[in-house]
C-alpha cells in the first residue's frame, strides 16, 4: 500500500483521509525549484539564499540577487515560496558578513546576527527580494535565520512588511519555541530547522559524526520543543512548519503532522516518499503516533511506540 502510494504521488499533499499537509522542497536556485517542481513539489519551504553569496569576495548587487531569486518564484507563480534571508557564519563562514576569529562560531555572529555588523546587508537582500516578487506578480514569504529574541523578530518582521512581504523566522534556537506563541504575535509563520534546533538543544555539534545519537530528531527533547512550536501555531492560527531533515523522513512526517505541523519541506528527492506515505494514514493515526513518540523515553522507542501505532 506504501509502496502504491508512494510510486503514485502527484501532490497535493493531504492524508488519506484529506487533511491537508504542504509537501514542498528545498532548494537554492531556480534550476532546483524546476527539478521541485517535477517531483510534485506544491512549493519551496526553504530558499537557501546562500547560493548568490557564498564564492564571493565582495556581496553581489540586488539586481544579481534579484534575478537568482526571480528564478526561484517563475516556478512556482502560483504556489507557495519561502525565501530564507542569508544564513551565513559558523560552518558557512563568508569574509565579508563574518568575524573571522570567533572561538565559538556555532554560537556566534551567524544567520540573522550579520545584521548587527552590517544592517545593509539585510536591507539590500529585502530590497532584492521585493524586486523579483514585483517583477514575476508572485508573493513570497521571507524569513530569517537564526533568531533567538522576539525583538529580533519584530525588527525583521516591520522590515519584510515594510516591502509588502509576509514576515516568519526560523524555530532553530530553543528560545524561539519555548516563547512561540510570543514571536508569532509579530509574524505570519514560524518554519522549524530541525538540523539546528537538534543542535542547540542537545548542545551537540550537527556535523559530528561521534554525536549523531544526539542530533537524531526522533529525541524527546527536539519533539517537545516541535510540538510547543507546532501548538502555539494551532492556537494562533498560524502555520508552523518544518524544513529541516526530520521532514524528509515518512515516518516521522505522520508524527510531525499528529502534533499540528502544516507543512514539511524536504529535498526533492524525499517529496514523494513523505506525500506518498502521508496519504496512507488518516489525520487521527498521525495524532496517535504523535501521541506516542512525545511519550517515549528516546528515539529508539519513539520509532517502535510509532512503528506499531502504524501497523495496527
Ligand atoms: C535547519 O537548521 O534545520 C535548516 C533547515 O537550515 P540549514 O540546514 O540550512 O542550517
Ligand atoms: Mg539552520
Amino acid at each position: 500500500q506504501v509502496a502504491a502510494a508512494l510510486a503514485g504521488y502527484r501532490g497535493p499533499g493531504a492524508t488519506r483521509d484529506g487533511h491537508q499537509v504542504q509537501v514542498l522542497a528545498n532548494v537554492q536556485d531556480g534550476a532546483g525549484a524546476r527539478a521541485a517542481r517535477d517531483a510534485h513539489a506544491e512549493g519551496v519551504g526553504l530558499l537557501r539564499t546562500e547560493l548568490a553569496f557564498f564564492g564571493r569576495t565582495e556581496e553581489p548587487a540586488v539586481a544579481e540577487q534579484a534575478d537568482i531569486y526571480a528564478g526561484v518564484l517563475e516556478a512556482f507563480p502560483a504556489g507557495k515560496v519561502v525565501i530564507r534571508t542569508l544564513d551565513a557564519g559558523s560552518d558557512k563562514p563568508l569574509p565579508f558578513a563574518t568575524p573571522p576569529d570567533e572561538a565559538n562560531p556555532a554560537l556566534g555572529v551567524r544567520g540573522v546576527r550579520t545584521a548587527r555588523r552590517d544592517p545593509g546587508l539585510l536591507t539590500r537582500q529585502l530590497d532584492a527580494i521585493a524586486q523579483a516578487a514585483e517583477r514575476t506578480g508572485t508573493s513570497p514569504w521571507v524569513m530569517a535565520p537564526m533568531v533567538a529574541t522576539v525583538a529580533e523578530a519584530a525588527d525583521f518582521a516591520a522590515q519584510v512588511r515594510e516591502r509588502g512581504m509576509s514576515p516568519g523566522v526560523m524555530v532553530e534556537v530553543p528560545s524561539v519555541a519555548v516563547l512561540a506563541d510570543r514571536f508569532l504575535e509579530h509574524l505570519d509563520f514560524l518554519s522549524i530547522g530541525t538540523n539546528d534546533l537538534s543542535q542547540y538543544t542537545l548542545a551537540a555539534d550537527r556535523l559530528s559524526a561521534d554525536l549523531a545519537d544526539l542530533t537524531d530528531p526522533w529525541q524527546p527533547a527536539l519533539l517537545a520543543l516541535v510540538h510547543a512550536a507546532a501548538a502555539a501555531g494551532q492556537r494562533l492560527g498560524k502555520p508552523v512548519g518544518v524544513c529541516g531533515e526530520a521532514a524528509a523522513d515518512p515516518m516521522l512526517a505522520v508524527v510531525l503532522v499528529g502534533m499540528g505541523i502544516s507543512s514539511l519541506s524536504c529535498a526533492a528527492s524525499s517529496v514523494a516518499g513523505v506525500g506518498g506515505r502521508l496519504a496512507t494514514v488518516d489525520l487521527a493515526t498521525c495524532q496517535r503516533a504523535a501521541e506516542a513518540a512525545l511519550a517515549a523515553a528516546d528515539p529508539q522507542a519513539a520509532r517502535a511506540a510509532v512503528r506499531e501505532v502504524l501497523s495496527a
